[in-house]
């Protein structure tokens, strides 16, 4: 595998100025580096690489099995490798697949063309309107890049491919006190597309699910986890992972821990899947 250019800004004093240089250091297949990029691989796991263009960026999507069919599991953010810990562990030993973007810029993902980079989240690419939004806030709005992103987004769609009646359970970790289960609350950040909350009193605000399944959020609430419920028409077209899964009619679960959360994110899996497994039983449903 060919390792991507690496794009670091660094950030030195120059005439008594701060200025960005940007260096770019290209990385040699085998290098610590490229290793970065590696799948991890558990015994109970396989994996196929994907290898997805975005103009000359390079992103991989890899995608991990288990043993046996299950549930998908999707991580879009790169950074945010408690998640992708916990759900490998959780396929390696129970079946099921996960998605996982890798490009080992952070978060967003590049778009580079022309010596320029301009930048998207890839949990806003699943509607036109998300996508748009999610550029025009890094001030990359134009008909090309559109064009790229949309591209790269309906590649991963594909590579996801959730059916009607499935479940995709969405892994993110955030920082403290930059995401918590407060922002759903009327008036806050994801308060349009939320028609309930359920806080408890004992838990870190950071680790909580969201979710479009009644009956799940339900549960959730009451075995005491923080939950936001979905508004089932969500009128804030963010074009997030959940927009995804309506479109497909698929159940959508968020689990969100803070970063290092390890032992939290666990323990909140093992408790959202039996919830799940009853669901997809009464369903009939194939997963
Ligand atoms: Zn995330």
């Amino acid at each position: 595998m060919r390792a991507p250019t690496d794009v670091r800004p660094v950030r030195r004093k120059w005439m008594g100025k701060s200025v960005i240089w940007l260096t770019w250091l290209p990385l040699l297949a085998g290098s610590a580096q490229a290793d970065r990029f590696a799948p991890q691989l558990l015994p109970g796991l396989t994996v196929t690489v994907h290898t997805l263009h975005v103009d000359d960026e390079i992103v991989w999507v890899h995608e991990y099995r288990g043993p046996r069919p299950g549930f998908t599991f999707v991580s879009l953010h790169d950074d945010e490798n408690t998640a992708t810990q916990v759900a490998r562990e959780y396929i390696a030993r129970e079946g099921g697949r996960l998605v996982e973007l890798r490009h080992g810029r952070g978060r967003n993902v590049a778009i580079r063309h022309d010596g320029h980079q301009h930048w998207f989240d890839p949990n806003r690419m699943f509607t036109p309107e998300g996508l748009a939004r999610s550029l025009a806030y890094f001030l990359a709005l134009s008909d090309r890049n559109l064009e790229t992103a949309s591209a790269f987004a309906l590649a991963v769609e594909r590579i996801i491919n959730v059916q009607s009646g499935g479940t995709i359970i969405s892994m993110h970790n955030n920082t403290d006190a930059h995401l918590s289960i407060d922002d759903y609350r009327k008036g806050g950040l994801y308060g349009a597309n939320t028609r309930e909350i359920a806080v408890s009193g004992g838990r870190d605000r950071d680790d909580y699910f969201f979710t479009n399944d009644e009956a799940v959020f339900r549960a959730l609430a009451a075995a005491g986890y923080h939950a936001a419920l979905m508004e089932a028409a969500p009128p804030d077209d963010i074009g997030s992972l959940a927009f995804l899964a309506r479109r497909n009619g698929a159940h959508y679960v968020v689990i969100e821990a803070q970063h290092g959360h390890l032992a939290s994110q666990r323990e909140m899996l093992a408790a959202l899947i039996p919830l799940l497994q009853q669901e997809a039983e009464s369903n009939g449903s194939t997963r």
